[in-house]
């Protein structure tokens, strides 16, 4: 029953017993018969990387904070580890040697922001979650993005670390953008200790979904994108409803892998609209990783992509097309890396 509903029977039932005398008492009747529901804070993130990010969130979700605040805070922590090369500082660049962000944020009321090709700030979710508070857009890209940013007060950075610089140099010698899936994980090393293009890990992404003590939700995600590629090319991960969907209604979801065969699924929000039909948040994400199969079959073979999702009953899961993609989880009960169920 909705919380309305139960309102206006309690409503009336106090109504006919005459317990209500005048309007003024009549006004919120009923708000004080209730204690509000207690939900359980969870917060769940994509790749080994996201356990550090879940302990950030934890300090907002833990106090009862806000879920937008939560996922914010979370991310920033692998968008300023210069170890990290595949979100934010640090990052791989493009196939110019450039480093361009992509992010987006989305809260509990369907408000959402996003920044694409961003150059030049450690950031990009604090200037997504502006471009969704301050602004009357959705999306900004490249240099007007960069100009928003300085113009909020963001600060201009090199993003591009004498590492990552290294790794593209040593890319430069062949130019060839050839993704690599983390097949059985045999080079895969956590973030932060050493991931190599080439090797399994030349793409991550973080993506961090949370539900917060009221029972909202809010969901971020952001990457540099594939190492190497084209300067100008965007991901799934700041598109809405690619890299990212929350439906307060329903739950959230986000992915991570090759942004293009996401996109042509719209795959986080299928995953939402899989779980509002029923299905539990790990076989929505499995039936939206079997839809990238039946979209591109030969492909799907050769490349990684995977989901994670939470639902209203705070039920979390993940899945991936290949071995190898991992998330973790933080509750009040549990905090745990988890090896995500894969197709091959
Ligand atoms: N999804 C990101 C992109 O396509 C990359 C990744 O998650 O590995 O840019």
């Amino acid at each position: 029953m909705s919380s309305t509903r139960r309102k206006f029977l309690h409503s009336s039932l106090l109504g006919s017993l005459g317990l209500f005398a005048g309007k003024k008492s009549m006004a919120h009747p009923v708000d004080t018969l209730y204690a509000p529901t207690k939900n359980e804070p969870i917060v769940i993130s994509t790749w080994d990387f996201g356990k550090a990010a879940n302990a950030e969130a934890w300090t907002v979700l833990g106090k009862g904070g806000r879920a937008l605040d939560a996922v914010e805070a979370g991310v920033k922590i692998p968008e300023a580890d210069p170890n990290n090369q595949s979100v934010g500082y640090g990052g791989l660049p493009d196939r110019d040697g450039r480093v361009t962000l992509d992010a987006c944020i989305m809260d509990e009321q369907y408000n959402c922001g996003s920044v694409m090709c961003l150059e030049y700030i450690m950031h990009p979710i604090s200037v997504a979650r502006l471009v969704m508070e301050k602004t009357p857009h959705v999306v900004l890209v490249g240099d007007g993005a960069l100009q928003f940013a300085l113009a909020n007060g963001f600060q201009k950075e090199n993003l591009l670390t004498p590492e990552s610089e290294k790794v593209w140099k040593e890319w430069l010698k062949t130019s060839k953008y050839e993704p690599v899936i983390n097949i059985e994980n045999k080079l895969h090393k956590p973030a932060g200790e050493g991931n190599m293009p080439g090797g399994p890990n030349n793409h991550d992404t973080i993506g961090m979904i949370a539900m917060d003590a009221s029972g909202n939700f809010s969901g971020a995600c952001t990457t540099s994108g594939m190492a190497f590629k084209m300067h100008g090319r965007v991901g799934d991960s700041p598109i809405i409803g690619a890299g990212l969907y929350v439906d307060n209604e329903i739950g959230a979801a986000t992915s991570t892998g090759v942004g293009e065969e996401v996109i042509r699924i719209v795959g986080s929000h299928l995953v939402v609209e899989l779980m509002r039909q029923g299905l539990a948040p790990e076989a929505a994400c499995k039936k939206a990783v079997e839809r990238i199969i039946s979209r591109s079959p030969a492909k799907a073979k050769t490349l990684q992509v995977g989901f994670i999702a939470i639902n209203k009953k705070g039920e979390y899961g993940g899945y991936a097309l290949q071995k190898g993609f991992t998330y973790a989880v933080k509750s009040g009960k549990e905090e745990k890396l988890i090896p995500a169920k894969s197709i091959y």
